[in-house]
């Protein structure tokens, strides 16, 4: 189908992308009354970005909810991103994006999102995150749902290449819409096209060929273009290009949209080797939420970026494993070669590190005091001999989760210009404009925070000026 005619080329409002961000914007401006045309690259089935993966998202509350427990202030919020930034982030749109999660689950609600009872777990959110009924897919299948009630228009399989800025202004977007160009002339513009961790090449000029064995955890078509189109007319970047969030995930997930079941959480009660069968790194540094986004970026400096988490089946109950099964041998010579590596140099490595380790009182949900002595490196906590067969292995490999880049907003979500202006009709939500808030580390379920309030207020400002354009 060529369906170029088929669109509204003048809507109020243009929204590129079809994740959390951008539903959020388009259902937002048209309830203002604004028309809204939605221009998704991925097919209808892959839509929903990375936001169809998620589970939750970190929610400000004062009392219990149905959905959390306890209370969580916008004090203690605002510590827990100046702890994983470490003052990478903005005050205002910080504390504003905080303030304003208070209030989105009743949204949320009213446009068909479920949320679960409150539960526990690995990461034991259940005080400070609200999970969705059915995950992130069904929360995007709702806002859908949603959004063709409204009478939003939405264009799958539509990738915007290019938007022309002119004097401060979003004149144009050209798109390729089922492989014939697409052109669209908005009054208003929201990009919540998400990172650029898709787009393998542009990794690789800050990776190098290490970029080739990344597994990117979500969607194929975040690839940044909108992004750098953006960039190239004199938008200001935000977020440091060469980083990303990398998690190390089962070396055997697909290369795209693996989503969170291929997520290992054994590394703690495991002894981690490289592609030498060599360990690398203290494994027992500290509880797993605290450091398991920096195994991601260690498993990529590796040769090969890969590595190996070994254990014995004292451990294998102890964390979540992922949707592969467990590599299993009755030796540790025999889980080698199955793994493989070369079955002397791992005994070898599994043989000093079970004579370095210290009597202690092993406690899994504690820093314990089970510890090495006399090896380096060291593991400071859960260090148990790997004495006890079945043994087991998995391979790991850097799982890319979204990367920092992005374009500079204000608190009414429009796009700055190099020169410090805000864009007349160009508004920015969701992952693309992240890294205003989240600079460098990650919290559980602040990219949904982010995306829900940015979007809203993207799509509230880009229908108020749609609708009276002197507003501005
Ligand atoms: C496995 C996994 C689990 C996660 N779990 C959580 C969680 O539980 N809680 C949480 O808060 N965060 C989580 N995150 C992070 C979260 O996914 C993101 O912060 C959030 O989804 C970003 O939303 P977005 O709308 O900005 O981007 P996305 O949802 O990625 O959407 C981007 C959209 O833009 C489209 N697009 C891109 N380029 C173009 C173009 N040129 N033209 C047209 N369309 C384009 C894409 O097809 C896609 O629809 C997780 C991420 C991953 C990978």
């Amino acid at each position: 189908m060529h369906g170029m005619a088929n669109v509204n080329q003048k809507p109020d409002v243009l929204v590129i992308g079809g994740g959390n961000a951008a539903l959020c914007a388009a259902m937002t401006a048209r309830e203002a009354g604004a028309t809204v045309l939605v221009l998704e690259h991925a097919p209808r089935d892959s839509r929903g970005g990375n936001s169809r993966h998620t589970r939750n998202l970190r929610v400000m509350h004062l009392n219990p909810t149905a959905t959390l427990t306890n209370s969580y202030s916008e004090e203690e919020y605002w510590k827990d991103l100046l702890g994983v930034t470490s003052g990478k982030t903005d005050e205002t749109l910080a504390r504003m994006t905080i303030r304003s999660t208070s209030g989105v689950l009743s949204w949320m609600e009213a446009r068909g999102v479920h949320f679960q009872p409150s539960l526990s777990g690995t990461l034991n959110l259940s005080r400070t995150n609200a999970f969705f009924l059915g995950g992130g897919k069904a929360l995007m299948n709702a806002y859908y749902l949603t959004a063709e009630r409204l009478g939003i228009e939405v264009a799958y399989n539509t990738e915007v290449t290019s938007l022309h800025l002119v004097d401060g202004a979003a004149r144009e977007a050209v798109a390729m819409m089922e492989g014939g160009p697409l052109t669209i002339r908005p009054k208003t513009v929201v990009v919540s096209s998400g990172g650029f961790q898709a787009n393998i090449e542009w990794l690789r000029e800050y990776w190098g060929d290490a970029a080739d064995n990344f597994l990117i955890r979500g969607t194929p078509y975040a690839r940044g273009v909108v992004l750098r189109n953006l960039l190239d007319q004199g938008v200001a970047p935000i977020g440091d290009p060469t980083q990303c969030h990398a998690v190390a995930i089962d070396a055997r997930a697909p290369k795209f949209d693996g989503g969170i079941v291929t997520r290992l959480d054994c590394v703690p009660f495991s002894i981690v080797v490289d592609h030498d069968a060599g360990r690398f790194y203290d494994e027992g540094q500290d509880i797993w939420p605290k450091r398991y986004a920096i195994w991601g970026r260690l498993v990529a400096q590796m040769p090969n970026q890969i590595a190996y988490s070994i254990m014995d089946a004292k451990s294998e109950s102890l964390f979540m494993p992922s949707v592969f099964p467990a590599i299993r041998a009755n030796t540790i010579r025999e889980l080698a070669g199955k793994l493989g590596l070369d079955p002397v140099a791992l005994e070898a490595t599994v043989q000093s590190f079970n004579r370095a380790v210290q009597p202690g009182i092993f406690n899994s949900d504690v820093l314990d005091d089970c510890r090495t002595a006399g090896i380096d490196p060291p593991k400071t906590h859960w260090a148990r001999k790997i004495d006890t067969p079945p043994f087991i292995g998995y391979p790991l490999r850097p799982g890319i989760t979204f990367t920092y880049l992005g374009v500079k907003v204000d608190e009414q979500a429009r796009v700055l210009m190099k020169d410090g202006q805000p864009c007349a009709n160009l508004f920015a939500a969701g992952e693309v404009m992240a890294g205003n808030i989240l600079g460098q580390g990650y919290l559980a379920g602040f990219g949904m925070a982010i995306g829900t309030v940015f979007g809203r207020i993207a799509g509230r400002e880009a229908a108020k000026i749609a609708r009276n354009p002197s507003s501005n």
